[in-house]
């Protein structure tokens, strides 16, 4: 039957030009479409898997660029000695206002966390180099109250630079102090205002000059606060003018007046810690200090205490 419907559904095209015409056309119309169809799918397809491939590669070529630029960001900044400074500047002074949040966290009952300030008086002298090896051996910075008096060769050892110590002092991370130059109590120091900052100008240029450009900020009054007695105000208006701040002590080993054994200086030491804050006198040029200095660090961590060098900013500072 089916064969019957094709044939006589044959044998009328066939007698139609007209549609044998037609039918071509829309055969051939529907296999250029079909097969445009297909080739442009695959054209797409094509397409689509090179603009994946760019894609990937610009993708790489840009990472690329970010990261070299970074890399030339970061050299381009470290490629003049006042971007290093300014670096280490910046990670000093927020060093320091971490610490100042710890001591108004201390100070406000916030925290049971206690702060040492350890500061070595008068130096350099050569013993400095062992008090400065034993401060490293610990991972400890502390403040030096440095004069000048002695000159340039070390008191403690004539053969040895002493000045040579300014730099060390800046190398190994500790806080550089004036103690004016020439520590002189009873050879005028107190006579005058003048007299006093005189002293402390030309230590402060001093260790400008020995450090290549250290600038310090604190003090300590030679014998301590007491010693300028009327001019004490006179000088600390003076001080604060100059940018100054000054500080005394909370405890010590008591190696200033002279002690005669390590049990004497120990003795004297632990009893003097008991607050929360402490700003330990030490001087370098003792022998007994250096030798309690290991057990004094021991001691006070742990006794809960986190030892620091000074900055201006400190509470213990008084301006
Ligand atoms: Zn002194």
């Amino acid at each position: 039957m089916g064969r019957r419907v094709t044939k006589r559904r044959k044998s009328k095209f066939l007698n139609n030009k007209k549609f044998l015409i037609i039918e071509g056309i829309l055969i051939l119309l529907i296999l250029f479409f079909s097969f445009g169809g297909i080739f442009l799918s695959y054209k797409i397809n094509e397409m689509d898997k090179e603009y994946s491939l760019l894609k990937s590669k610009y993708k790489r070529l840009f990472n690329q660029y970010e990261n070299q630029k970074k890399e030339f960001e970061q050299g381009h900044d470290i490629t003049t000695v006042e971007d290093i400074d300014k670096s280490i500047e910046e990670t000093k002074n927020k060093y320091f206002q971490n610490i100042k949040t710890l001591e108004d966290n201390i100070l406000a009952g916030k925290s049971d966390k206690k702060i040492a300030y350890l500061t070595f008086d008068d130096g350099p002298y050569y013993n400095t180099y062992q008090v400065l090896d034993i401060l490293d051996q610990y991972h400890v910075k502390a403040t030096f109250f440095t004069i000048s008096m002695n000159g340039e060769y070390c008191f403690d050892n004539k053969s040895e630079n002493c000045f040579a110590l300014y730099k060390e002092y800046v190398k190994r991370g500790h806080t550089i102090a004036n103690h004016t130059y020439t520590h002189a109590i009873r050879g005028g120091l107190y006579n005058s205002v003048d007299s006093f900052m005189d002293a402390v100008v030309r230590q402060e240029e001093h260790i400008k000059n020995q450090t290549g450009g250290y600038i310090t900020n604190i003090l300590r009054f030679p014998g301590g606060s007491a010693q300028a007695k009327g001019l004490k105000d006179p000088i600390t208006d003076k001080l604060r003018e100059k940018g100054y701040g000054w500080v005394d002590w909370t405890a010590q080993d008591g190696d200033g007046k002279g002690i005669a054994s390590w049990d004497e200086g120990w003795n004297i030491f632990t009893s003097s810690i008991n607050d929360n804050i402490e700003v330990v006198l030490f001087h370098d040029y003792n022998r007994i200090t250096t030798e309690i200095l290991p057990s004094a660090i021991t001691y006070l961590q742990e006794n809960g205490y986190q030892i620091y060098p000074l900055f201006y900013d400190s509470h213990v500072i008084q301006k």
